[in-house]
């Protein structure tokens, strides 16, 4: 069985974590082009499975290229859209979506590939006779290591799965209880990654400073010196509380902020406020007010970090009060010190607000990004494209499934 691991331009960060805990025992071959490749395999008599890890901006750039290619291949999907709409997928010819924890979902779909076992790979979905079928759920251990030489790929270190909060635009907290990459599991993949020349040690975490957090929500101090210096003593320069590991305002305080302040490699902070708005604060289910992000501001500041808070504009049902509220608060955050990162609201399947309506861009963001552009960073511009694009595919996608009934010819 070869796995041909469908590569996009990128870090294919994803695609690496699906393939890392079975590269060992399997030869992975990354294709730009699967249905060539896999054809060519299939001539010598190959066996071919083909992987795709889908964010849903992959998705709806490349929603025909999988139809056409799960038609004719079996085609394992995974990944954040994966587990948020895998209906969709099995009805676009998917044969295994992946909606759970991959690292015991993808050894079982090879044994079920290879005809040694009969069974529903766990955390998966299958279509068998038009009907959904559902492995079982099975929670891992964040054990596996997660990146994969044969793509070449040394993503962030994952050290924390899903997340203790629910707000109402994120997917990453349908990932099931939250876990923690164990200490020591961590020091072996830094290792790793010095050894191979990247000292620049970063961090996948839901919420960087709660990592090893006992409810999930208050910070664990005395884990988070230890694990910067592990990486430190391993040769490491570990940023976190940055991307890709942002963090939650109300976990920068005094308190985690002294005792990390000379272990940090970076600078910069970054956590949200979404939106100024204590109406929709509480419709997305933030959990925190205004004042907790102003005071977190201040207390980054206080400790020589610069803040940069995540705005989300066109939350749905957010009205003219709204915008001004996160104007004005933009611009205090901005006086104070603070540099804005600048969203627009990303329709994602499998969240509680998919299916509402984006609210229109306001003229008053763009006011305020032209007015503070040295003090504003972000893609909101592009994400209000990405954000029609989504609905737009969605639609299209509908007229599609309505003219056609697409089953995998795979086998
Ligand atoms: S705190 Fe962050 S990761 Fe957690 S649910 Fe909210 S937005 Fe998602």
């Amino acid at each position: 069985m070869i796995l041909l691991a469908r590569v996009f331009e990128g870090p294919n960060n994803g695609l690496a974590y699906a393939v890392a805990p079975v590269e060992d025992k399997y030869k992975i071959i990354p294709t730009k082009d699967p249905l060539l490749d896999a054809a060519n395999l299939y001539a010598k008599g190959e066996k071919v499975l083909i992987l795709y890890s889908l964010s849903t901006p992959l998705f709806v750039e490349i929603w025909r290229e999988l139809i056409a290619v799960a038609g004719r291949f079996p085609v394992v999907a995974g990944g954040p859209h994966a587990a948020g709409d895998p209906i969709t997928l099995l009805k676009l010819g998917v044969k295994y979506v992946v909606v759970g924890d991959g690292e015991v979902a993808l050894p079982a779909i090879i044994e079920k590939e290879e005809g040694l076992s009969d069974e529903t790979p766990p955390n998966v979905l299958i279509m068998e006779d038009g009907k959904v079928k559902a492995g079982r759920r099975v929670y891992t251990e964040l054990v596996y290591k997660t990146y994969s030489e044969a793509l070449g790929a040394y993503p962030p270190i994952e050290i924390m799965r899903s997340c203790g909060y629910r707000c109402a635009f994120c997917q990453t907290w349908a990932q099931g209880p939250v876990r923690y990459r164990p200490l020591e599991k961590v020091e072996e993949m830094v290792k790793v990654y010095v050894k191979k020349g990247r000292r620049e040690i970063r961090f996948i975490a839901p919420v960087g400073f709660l990592y090893q957090s006992k409810d999930g929500k208050t910070p664990n101090i005395d884990a988070l010196i230890s694990l910067l210096k592990t990486v430190r003593e391993a040769g490491g320069l570990p940023f976190l509380g940055t991307f890709p590991s942002e963090t939650r305002p109300e976990t920068v305080t005094r308190d985690v902020l002294s005792a990390l302040k000379n272990l940090l490699a970076n600078k910069r902070l970054s956590f949200g406020l979404q939106t100024a708005s204590e109406r929709l604060l509480k419709l997305a289910k933030r959990g925190h007010d205004v004042a907790t992000v102003e005071e977190a501001v201040v207390t980054a500041r206080a400790f020589g970090f610069t803040p940069v808070v995540d705005i989300i504009a066109g939350l749905p049902g957010e009205d003219e009060e709204d915008v001004v509220a996160t104007v004005k608060t933009m611009e205090r955050l901005a006086a104070m010190g603070a540099r804005i990162r600048m969203h627009y609201f990303i329709p994602l399947p499998g969240t509680p607000l998919w299916g509402r309506e984006p609210s229109p861009p306001h003229k008053l963001y763009t006011e305020f990004a032209k007015r503070y552009r040295k003090k504003v960073e972000g893609y909101w511009e592009e994400q209000i494209q990405l954000s029609r694009r989504i609905i737009e595919t969605y639609r299209q996608i509908s007229g599609y499934l309505s003219r056609t009934t697409p089953i995998s010819k795979a086998s």
